[in-house]
């Protein structure tokens, strides 16, 4: 699947909410939590108040101190002390926990923002056709199995409407596997073809379901989709066509367990005004997750461990979201519902510290007077450059809500979209210390001059 074509078409224009220009971004609508604060937008913010505020920033570039020490051990801790940390995960709290606890020791008043979620047990999955082992994984969120059956190939919607699916397993694969589909309780953003997809899986009922794909992105990742289901690599489709009696047993080892999981939420100053860094501390369920966001998170850790003694015009707010890489984003709706209109400035840092990269910066929803500031300092910093705006990510959280925005990413993330991230290979090695100290050196300048 083409993911880019994918989100090419998911994109839509914008336009800046002051003048009117062109962002040069087309964003789609993909997530609930982008959906859901657009929806909610233009309402309670003043203009003349975010401009007021943001007027009020001080002059003078201010240098952080090196914290490549400290950005190293927050790296290694949640990358390899506790590695993978899937919101709802008993790693997840451990990694809440750390930053709670980081944040604690840096004096910043700092809370936890509890939400239901499921911690999702994956004991893997296999699968036998004509008495030979297939390599399967289970699709993320699924329910367990363990039934032998009759399969079916089924590769177009028109197909799967007229099949017979009732005690048979379904194998999709060509047009049905061409790019995940939205989790079906995704109200503010599914596609037509989506809804059908899965409401036709439901009313035919089939008592499993393989998804063949030729990428790493399953085509179901939904935890409340009940029907179990597995995924294999579309190479393996012609097993299927080639079975002699045209059954497979299939199993699935998996678990859904109601849990609480956490926000955290510190801050530095009371002023009523706030600017927002923000980072999400959650992985995909197999990944160290080291660029996607332990940097992010490390970064925001080592800017509050430089706060003391600083005085700002606005309060600062350090939010680790608990949920970017969960089907239903539960920790961003949990922090959305009870969002505030207080803030003048939203950073939100994913993906940083790349080696051989530059780090970038990019704006959204943001006036003429705010870019100019920022690129202010853009400009006296190595290492930063401006790129175009990109959609996919927490800093639509704010920015759809008309929140000023800017979003930090390493300038070379994107080509590592369909490779490194979300997999083993996004470790350590990827990340430069320097790079992610010069970013953090830029965050402090983005407040302080
Ligand atoms: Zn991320």
């Amino acid at each position: 699947m083409d993911r880019n074509k994918k989100k090419a078409a998911l994109w839509r224009k914008q336009n800046c909410r002051e003048c009117k220009r062109d962002l040069s971004g087309e964003m789609p609508i993909k997530r609930a939590t982008e959906v859901l604060i657009f929806a909610a937008a233009a309402k309670n913010f003043s203009r003349t108040r975010i401009y007021t505020g943001i007027t009020k920033f001080c002059e003078g570039v201010f240098y952080l101190k090196n914290h490549v020490i400290s950005l190293q051990s927050h790296i290694k801790m949640l990358c390899e002390t506790i590695g993978a940390r899937p919101t709802g995960s008993a790693k997840n709290k451990a990694a809440v926990e750390y930053a709670f606890e980081t944040c604690q020791k840096c004096g910043l008043p700092v809370r936890k923002q509890e939400f239901d979620c499921m911690d999702w047990i994956n004991s893997g999955a296999a699968l036998l056709v004509d008495n030979r082992d297939i390599p399967v994984e289970p699709a993320e969120y699924s329910l367990p199995c363990d039934v032998t059956a009759e399969f079916i190939c089924i590769d177009t919607v028109d197909a799967l409407r007229k099949a017979e699916l009732s005690e048979k397993i379904a194998v999709l694969h060509g047009d049905l596997c061409k790019e995940p589909l939205m989790p079906k309780n995704f109200e503010f953003y599914n596609p037509d073809e989506h809804k059908q997809i899965i409401a036709l899986l439901e009313e035919k009922n089939p008592t499993a379901i393989i998804t063949a794909i030729s990428g790493k992105e399953h085509t179901i990742q939904d935890g409340d989709f009940n029907i179990p289901c597995a995924v294999v690599c579309s190479d393996m489709l012609d097993v299927f066509s080639q079975s002699s009696d045209g059954r497979a047993k299939l199993t699935i080892n998996t678990e859904r367990i109601p849990v609480k999981a956490h926000n955290v939420i510190a801050t530095y100053g009371t002023k009523n005004d706030k600017v927002c860094f923000s980072a999400h501390i959650d992985t995909k369920p197999a990944t160290p997750g080291a660029l996607d966001n332990a940097s992010g998170v490390s970064a925001l850790l080592a800017f509050a461990e430089s706060l003391s003694g600083k005085h700002y015009p606005f309060q600062i707010e350090i939010v680790l979201f608990n949920g970017e890489d969960y089907y239903s984003n539960p920790g961003e709706m949990a922090f959305m519902s009870g969002l505030s209109t207080d803030y003048i400035l939203a950073v939100n840092v994913d993906g940083i510290g790349l080696k051989n990269s530059a780090t970038s910066v990019s704006f959204y929803s943001c006036s003429k007077i705010i870019e100019n500031r920022i690129m202010e300092r853009v400009e006296k910093t190595t290492g930063i450059e401006r790129i175009e705006p990109w959609p996919m990510g927490d800093h639509m959280i704010f920015a759809t809500y008309g929140v000023p925005t800017i979003a930090i990413t390493a300038s070379d993330i994107f080509g590592l979209i369909d490779t490194v991230l979300h997999s083993s290979d996004d470790n350590t090695e990827n990340i430069d210390m320097d790079v992610l100290n010069n970013a953090v050196r830029f965050l402090s300048c983005c407040v302080n001059g």
